[in-house]
C-alpha cells in the first residue's frame, strides 16, 4: 500500500485547536491520519466516518493505540445526523471533511480509479452499494454520458467522447480501465505536447457520478453546523473546483442564515505551501475552507 500523506494537517490543527480536549468529527477517516493528528494533539475522542471499508480497515490499525478514544463508522457523512444520533452525541467540538478520493483508493489495484492499470471499471468508494462506473456506463443515454463528462470533468470534447462510448458499447462491454481510456484518447483530438492524458478529465467525472460526490454535499454542511458547539469549527479541505465552489457558497448562506449560523474564517481559501506540494503530490489541488459556530 502507498502511503497516504494527510494534505494540510498543521492549517487543519491551528482551526481545530484539539489541545482544547473534546468530541471531534473526522467525516473522511480514510487512513486515520487526521484523526491520528487531532488525538495526539489533544481530542478527547474522535469519531471517525468512511464510507470505504478497506479504509476503514487501515484507520483502525491507524488509529489502534488510542483505543475507545477513536471510533470508527462506517457511513456516509451525508448521514451525519444519524451517526451521531445513534452514538448519543448531540454537539461536537470540533469537525473535519478532507474531501474525494485517498491515495489508497487511486493506488491500491482492484478498484478502477487509475487508467495506469488495467483493471475492472468499478470506481466506486462503498464497495457495498450501489452502481459501478462500467454499469453505469452500460446503461446510460449518449446524452446523459456527454452532459455528465462535460459538468464534472470540464471536458470540452464531452460529447465526442460520449458518441465514442456509445458506438463502443454496441460491440463489447466497457469494463475495464484500459478501455475506457483508450475510447477517450482515441475520441479526443491530439495536437502536440498534452500536459495531462486525455482520459483524466472523464475519469474524474466518472468517479465524481458514480459517488455523487456532489449531490448533498451543501445539505451535509448545513447539518453538520448544526452539530457544532458554539465556538467549535468546521474545516473543509477539496481537491477541485466544483467542490470548493459548492463549500464557498454553501458557506457564505450559511454565515448569513439565523439558524446554524457560522461565521467564515477563511476569506480566501487556504492553499499548502510548496514545500507540502513538493513532499506530497495529492496536496496539489487542495483548498481549505474554514467557519465557526456562533452562539
Ligand atoms: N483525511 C484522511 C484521508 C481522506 S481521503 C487521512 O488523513 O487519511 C477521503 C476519504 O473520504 C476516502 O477514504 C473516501 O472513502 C471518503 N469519502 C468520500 N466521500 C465520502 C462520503 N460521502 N461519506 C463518507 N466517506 C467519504
Amino acid at each position: 500500500m502507498s502511503a497516504h500523506v494527510p494534505v494540510m494537517t498543521a492549517e487543519a490543527l491551528e482551526f481545530l485547536q484539539p489541545e482544547r480536549g473534546g468530541v471531534f468529527v473526522d467525516c473522511t477517516v480514510g487512513l486515520g491520519g487526521h484523526s491520528r493528528a487531532l488525538l495526539d494533539r489533544g481530542a478527547s475522542r474522535v469519531i471517525g466516518i468512511d464510507r470505504d471499508l478497506d479504509a476503514l480497515a487501515h484507520a483502525r490499525v491507524t488509529l489502534a493505540p488510542w483505543g475507545a478514544k477513536a471510533e470508527l463508522v462506517h457511513s456516509d457523512y451525508r448521514a451525519i445526523d444519524s451517526v451521531l444520533d445513534g452514538l448519543d452525541i448531540a454537539l461536537v467540538d470540533g469537525a473535519l471533511a478532507d474531501l474525494g478520493v485517498s491515495s489508497m483508493q487511486f493506488d491500491e489495484p482492484g478498484r478502477g480509479f487509475s487508467f495506469q492499470r488495467d483493471e475492472p471499471l468499478d470506481m466506486r468508494m462503498d464497495r457495498s452499494s450501489g452502481e459501478t462506473a462500467a454499469q453505469l456506463i452500460a446503461t446510460a443515454g449518449e446524452q446523459e454520458l456527454a452532459d455528465t463528462i462535460y459538468a464534472y470533468g470540464e471536458e470540452r470534447f464531452s460529447r465526442r467522447i460520449a458518441r465514442r462510448i456509445v458506438e463502443a458499447r454496441r460491440e463489447a462491454p466497457i469494463d475495464t480501465t484500459l478501455k475506457l481510456a483508450t475510447i477517450v484518447r482515441r475520441a479526443v483530438p491530439t495536437r502536440g505536447y498534452q500536459r495531462i492524458d486525455p482520459a483524466t478529465r472523464t475519469f474524474q467525472a466518472l468517479r465524481i457520478w458514480v459517488n455523487r460526490e456532489l449531490e448533498g454535499l451543501d445539505a451535509f454542511l448545513g447539518a453538520m453546523a448544526k452539530r457544532l458547539r458554539a465556538g467549535a469549527r468546521l474545516v473543509v479541505i477539496t481537491f477541485h473546483s466544483l467542490e470548493d465552489r459548492i463549500v464557498k457558497h454553501t458557506l457564505r448562506a450559511l454565515e448569513k442564515s439565523g439558524d446554524a449560523a457560522v461565521k467564515i474564517l477563511t476569506k480566501k481559501p487556504l492553499v499548502p505551501g510548496e514545500s507540502e506540494i513538493a513532499l506530497n503530490p495529492r496536496a496539489r489541488s487542495a483548498k481549505l475552507r474554514a467557519a465557526e459556530k456562533l452562539a
